[in-house]
């Protein structure tokens, strides 16, 4: 290896389909000096030996956009190149063998429109029609996604390695990354055998060894491997070029069309590790040994589906190890750990059908320093402390893997690695029938079982078991009082003589105003989209404590942190663990409180939106008045060593209030309500503020500077071409989850980003963006007749202006 360059402004590690979709789309958007560097061949990783299936459908939009990039991409590239690529646009079948399956289905039909893609449901005659080999005799129904297909990953990646040469990027081949250097939380070389290169970005697109390059440079990349197989037959009669993809998640089974014969493979409940103690030195263009034992749960759901299977010549049966993650989502984006350090990884058995795409917003995302659209559900920036620890990692992993084809339940909850964080309240919650939640490791109360009543979970997608339980905690904290932990808050504490200075520039709402207020703001990005939707306490002239959503910990510390104006003397903290939250809400909670401190509680001490440190049940507390429920009531910010003894002595006051604890779902039943948005769903960096109703809480009115202000002030000039509403629907048989597809006069607009029942308006509810390039204002949304598609069907919906509950803040100001 004689070309090693001495320094390149960009190295990506690893000449997989990743790494060099990513050199094409770097070189392509005219970046020069990108060089790629492969240990042994380009495609010698996993991506030499997967099956090729590309599917695009995912529950997030933006997910579905990138794979629809990749789709675009892989139609284009031969032309381009002129590397054919096997690229074949037969469209995906999906089965359905239930009624529960069809749901499902139909759920997905909806997605699929709102996102703007075709789905179509079938018969299982009419999907036999498609796919003449398979019996349908325990067939339901099945859908159909036209534009799916299928491709030959190796030539893929070499086409897309011809290509970024071709724009001018360098790829080096049998040149393995022995270290990464680090300086001042940066990356600046990578070494190699030949020596040092130096560099401003390292992107890290080693598939299965991406964990292991991570740890050379302190980067934490969560993923492990896990065996996948696959068989290939010999010709079969009736095998045609032009066969759809097929997906048989009840019989745990996929298939694709292979030179006249089958590719079948599957997701079995039992996956198998690889690699624990690390992956053997020159594993490349390497394949296990083809396991039948293993295989034989997967063939038994086969041959019935597919009889002739039975009499077919196998060919191969191919066992290759993959990467796979703790949710089932690949892993994008800067590290928070190492500034200049991207990753690109854990593909779960979906690169090829990511590859062209995350590329693509890989690149984007280095050259802009932010994410391009939302990607939040592949953002590194999720992971958090459980993340860390590899016992937790795989065992999650592995339920994940395991439930790729079982049916996705709305709500529903991951069993392995629990409970891992608890709050110091987790007794005392366990004892009053909590049905815990997890996130970010945390366990978390979504609902509590009274009496006689087991705290379970009984999936459903109609009305689950513990709908009207819920129910009862919503009303509680309507009409008494409720009380809810919300411990796993993330908080911040940011001091120094500059934090006005860098908070101002990074918040969007004023938050130069004195000690003792609390501001609601969010953090914009230079497109004035919405990176983080916080809280932000002034404590002291130079000491803010700011409090986010448990699963933004990382996200949103990375992006206070990493947008600190140069030269600024500020110290930014994580006090997460240190702090309790103790939440009590409902027109009875001052009465409650009241009894248990000193410090007066009444409007004019302590008004809504401040903060004051006071002492309850002899503790001391940092009070915030503030509400994501509508109702009047304080976060009790307390030390855990205190908690239990702030908890205790409130639920005793609390008896005669008729207090209740409360879990996360009524929660999302009462924010509904009043109309406060979620970051992550209604709120994500691909929409503002303005978009989002939430100008208010923006300094647009004075002169003060702010990251995405710009962006703003422009769209005010220009109009906004979406805005989110508010919808109900009264058809009770209407289960609304959210992703349902927005028609205004007969015409598609968007979809719900989030949505629930609220039970004191007695009706489900979503919230979403109607969107038209012409231009959203008040006029056009209120011209609308409207409808929603819920699991492919259409029912009439009423659009609302305003809270549903307590639109004039009258409650929470009481
Ligand atoms: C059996 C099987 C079936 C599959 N079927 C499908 C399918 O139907 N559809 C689909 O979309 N996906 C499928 N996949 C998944 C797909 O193969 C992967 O997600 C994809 O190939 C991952 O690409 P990658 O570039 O991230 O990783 P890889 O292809 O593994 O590339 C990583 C590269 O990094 C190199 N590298 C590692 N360390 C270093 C270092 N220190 N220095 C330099 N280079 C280094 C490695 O040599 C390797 O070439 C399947 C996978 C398997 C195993």
């Amino acid at each position: 290896m004689s070309q090693q360059p001495s320094q390149a402004r960009i190295v990506i590690v690893g000449g997989g389909i990743i790494g060099c979709s990513t050199a094409y789309h770097l070189a392509k958007l005219g970046c020069p000096d990108v060089l790629l560097l492969e240990r042994a061949k380009l495609t010698s990783g996993s991506t030499h030996h997967a099956a090729g299936l590309v599917g695009q459908l995912r529950t997030s939009a933006g997910i579905t956009q990138l794979l629809g990039h990749s789709v675009a991409l892989y139609r284009s590239i031969e032309a381009e190149t002129g590397l054919a690529t096997g690229w074949k646009m037969n469209g995906g079948l999906r089965l359905a063998c239930t009624r529960e399956r069809m749901i499902e289905l139909e759920r997905q039909a909806t997605t699929a429109h709102s996102f703007g893609l075709e789905m179509h449901l079938l018969t299982p005659s009419e999907a036999r029609e498609l796919w003449p080999l398979m019996r349908i005799d325990d067939l339901v129904g099945a859908a159909f996604l036209p534009t799916d297909g299928q491709a030959n990953p190796s030539d893929i990646t070499l086409a897309l390695a011809k290509g970024a040469r071709m724009h001018g990027a360098t790829l080096l081949e049998d040149c393995a990354v022995t270290g990464v250097e680090v300086r001042d939380g940066r990356a600046v070389a990578v070494t190699t055998g030949e020596g040092r290169i130096a560099c401003e970005v390292v992107v890290n697109c080693c598939g299965q060894w991406a964990r292991e390059l991570g740890r050379l440079a302190g980067v934490n990349v969560p993923l492990v491997s896990i065996q996948h197989q696959y068989m290939i037959t010999e010709p079969i009669a009736g095998v045609t070029a032009d066969l759809p993809t097929l997906r048989d998640p009840d019989r745990l089974t996929y298939y694709k069309e292979e030179v006249g014969g089958l590719v079948m493979g599957g997701y079995e409940p039992d996956p198998l590790a690889w690699a624990v103690e690390g992956i053997p030195e020159g594993f490349h263009f390497t394949l296990l040994d083809s396991n039948w034992d293993q295989f034989e749960q997967l063939m038994a759901q086969a041959l019935p589906r597919v009889p002739a299977l039975e009499a077919a010549g196998v060919k191969q049966l191919l066992n290759g190890p993959e990467s796979f993650t703790p949710d089932g989502n690949f892993i994008l984006g800067e590290a928070p750990e190492v500034a200049g350090y991207f990753v690109g990884a854990g593909f779960n058995a979906f690169g090829i059908a990511s590859g062209g795409g995350a590329g693509r917003a890989l690149a984007e995302w280095i050259l802009a320093g932010e994410p391009p659209y939302d990607l939040w559900p592949v953002d590194i920036r999720r992971f958090g402390r459980p993340h860390d620890e590899i016992d937790w990692v795989r065992a999650r992993t592995h339920e994940m893997y395991a439930k790729h084809y079982t049916i996705a339940w709305p709500h529903e909850e991951h069993a392995s690695s629990r409970p891992y964080r608890r709050s110091p309240l987790y007794d005392d919650l366990a004892a009053a029938g909590a049905c815990f939640g997890e996130k970010l490791g945390w366990e978390r109360p979504n609902w509590f079982a009274p009496g006689g009543v087991a705290p379970r979970d009984e999936y459903s997608f109609g009305r689950p078991n513990w709908f009207p339980h819920v129910g009862e905690e919503h009303r509680a904290v309507r009409e008494r009082v409720g009380v809810f932990d919300q411990t796993s808050f993330a908080k911040y504490v940011m001091k120094g003589p500059d934090a006005e200075r860098a908070l101002s520039w990074i918040c969007a709402n004023d938050v130069t105003r004195d000690p003792g207020t609390v501001v609601y703001t969010q953090l914009l990005n230079s497109r004035g989209g919405i990176e983080c939707d916080l809280t932000v306490a002034r404590l002291d002239d130079d000491r803010y404590y700011i409090v986010t959503g448990t699963g933004f910990a990382t996200h949103d510390f990375h992006w206070i942190r990493s947008h600190v104006q140069a030269g600024m003397a500020v110290d930014l903290t994580d006090v997460t663990e240190q702090y309790s939250v103790i939440a009590v809400f409902g027109p009875r909670s001052r009465e409650l409180l009241c009894g248990l401190t000193d410090d007066d509680l009444r409007n004019d001490a302590f008004p809504y939106g401040s903060v004051r440190e006071i002492r309850v049940a002899d503790a001391p507390v940092t009070a915030l008045r503030v509400t994501y429920v509508g109702e009047l009531g304080w976060e009790l910010h307390t030390p855990v060593e205190h908690a239990r003894e702030v908890y205790r002595a409130v639920m005793t006051a609390g008896r005669a209030h008729g207090v209740a604890p409360c879990g996360y779902r009524a929660i999302e039943s009462l924010r509904l309500e009043k109309g406060y948005r979620a970051w992550g769903t209604d709120l994500t960096p691909d929409h503002s503020p303005l978009h989002a109703g939430l100008g208010f809480a923006v300094k647009l009115g004075s002169n003060a500077p702010f990251l995405g202000r710009e962006a703003l002030d422009e769209q005010r000039r220009n109009g906004l071409a979406r805005r989110l509403a508010c919808f109900t629907t009264d058809d009770n048989d209407a289960l609304l989850l959210g992703r349902e597809t927005i028609y205004r006069n007969g015409e598609r607009v968007g979809w719900l980003t989030s949505a629930g029942y609220g039970y004191t308006v007695d009706k489900s509810i979503g919230y979403g963006y109607v969107r038209n390039p012409a231009g959203v204002d008040r006029k056009f949304l209120q011209s609308g007749t409207y409808e929603l598609e819920v699991a492919n069907r259409r029912v009439p919906a009423a659009i609302h202006f305003g809270a549903l509950h307590d639109p004039r803040n009258e409650r929470i100001r009481a």
